[in-house]
This record gives structure tokens, sequence and C-alpha cells, in this order.
């Protein structure tokens, strides 16, 4: 079923599916498929969403409007609810309508608009993200084979590639396991800092590898201790990260061939 979807996508089905779990769903509803989206997809939903508090404005909605039971193991393959479905065969026809071969996220997020009585399109058009706006938005973004770099099976403008390396070019780049960091929390605020002097401050509490993901500098790809070999290892300059395919892709300069 999912053989057409780029890795991005299948994560979003799989944050979906991790989500109605959390919330003791017994299906996979079209909110789901918004935080899993939101989840995969931070850089479209930020430049698309109104601020940065919006995200947590559609969570806290959830919150208050989703069906809530009682957590189910994540074991349980919950099944997509009729309107997710629906959203699904959408997300393929938008893919079909923009002669995209593979199914993204970006496709995704149309299919779930197009779902305008699921909740997941209610949210995101309480937020101003209207169908016609995320078609203009992802219809803008290059498609032509020169203006495009593939990452992970989705299409980037190279331009804004080009822009991240001019900042990234300048460190050291060395492959590591990603490991959890030490944090602190400040307990009035739930705010963070990675400054674990502050643990001897009794505003703050300490927390060991509280600090439990990082993303890619430049395509936001997760970087975390129980992912596969993919996921948990990773190129950094000791404060950010960079996913292997970037750093392989961008860093690494292309082999000359050999002369004949
Ligand atoms: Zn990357």
């Amino acid at each position: 079923m999912f053989e057409r979807y780029t890795e991005k996508a299948r994560r979003v089905i799989f944050f979906a599916r991790y989500e109605a779990s959390n919330y003791g769903s017994p299906y996979i509803e079209t909110e789901h498929l918004l935080l899993g989206l939101i989840r995969e997809t931070s850089d479209l939903m930020y430049s698309l969403l109104p601020s940065p508090t919006s995200i947590s404005k559609i969570r806290k909605q959830i919150d208050d409007q989703a069906v809530q039971g009682a957590k189910t193991s994540t074991s349980v393959d919950l099944a997509l609810s009729n309107e997710c479905k629906r959203v699904l065969e959408y997300a393929g026809e938008e893919a079909e309508r923009l002669s995209h071969k593979h199914i993204g996220s970006e496709h995704l997020l149309l299919g779930l608009l197009r779902e305008k009585g699921g909740l997941g399109a209610r949210l995101l058009n309480s937020q101003g993200v209207s169908l016609a706006r995320v078609r203009e938005f992802v219809g803008k973004r290059p498609r032509s084979a020169a203006d495009v770099v593939e990452i992970h099976g989705e299409d980037w403008p190279i331009s804004y590639v080009r822009g991240k390396l001019e900042e990234l070019g300048e460190f050291a780049w060395r492959l590591y396991p990603w490991q959890p960091s030490d944090i602190v929390v400040e307990t009035s605020s739930d705010s963070i800092s990675f400054d674990t002097t502050l643990k001897e401050d009794p505003a703050f509490k300490f927390v060991a590898g509280g600090w439990s993901r990082d993303y890619c500098s430049i395509c936001n790809w997760e970087l975390t201790i129980d992912g596969e070999s993919e996921h948990s290892t990773g190129y950094s300059n000791g404060r950010i990260w960079l996913c292997t395919e970037c750093y392989q892709k961008f860093f690494v300069l292309p082999v000359e061939p050999a002369k004949p």
C-alpha cells in the first residue's frame, strides 16, 4: 500500500499511528495524521502556519476535542479511519495531478485538507491554512530537475540547500553515533537549557539524557538513539547535526574520474 510513499511520508503515517495509540483512539484519525505531519515536516509547517505558537494551539485543541481512551500499546496495528483512508486516496490524486512520481508528505497534507469535515482539516483551516494556499505553496516549489535536489526521496530547492551550505561550510564535520544530551528544565516554565551547571539552581531540575533527538540542519531528518542506523548516526560539529545523506551529498567532493 505504501510502496510509492517517500520515507518521510511513511514516517508521517508511523507517527500518526503512535499518536493514535497515545490518545487511546481505536482508529488513526485525521488529527493524528496532522500531528504526524507537524512532526515530520516542521519546515513546511512553519512556512505555512502564522506563528510558532500555532503548533501548540493545534496540539491543545486536539487534547480538548479528540476521542480519548486508555492508551493502547504501540505494537497494536491500529487501522485507518474511513476519513484517513480518503486522505490517502486524495494524496495519491494530488501526486498524480502534479505529475510527481512519489507520494510525499506535501501530498498527504493536501489530502488532509481535502477531507474538509475531518478534525485535521478543521484545525488547519482555523489557523488560516487552506487547501488553496497549500496548493499554491506546493505548486510554487521548484519542480524542474535543475532546481531541486533529492534528499531522502523528497525534492528540496537547490537555492535553499546552497544557502544552508554557506552557513554550514565553515564547520569541521565528523561522524558520530547520535547520543542523548543531559539538560536542565526550568520547573516553572518547562523551558530547557543545555547549561547543566544550572542544576545547582533550585529553579531547575536535571534530566539525564533529556534531549532525545536532533534534526539534520539541512533536511530536518531525525537523529535519535533508537532509530535504524540512518537515524542513529550522523555528522556533527559538536553542536549541530547533519544526516549522513546530506553529508555525503553536499560535503564529500565528487571523486575525479580516473585518467584513461
Ligand atoms: Zn539531511
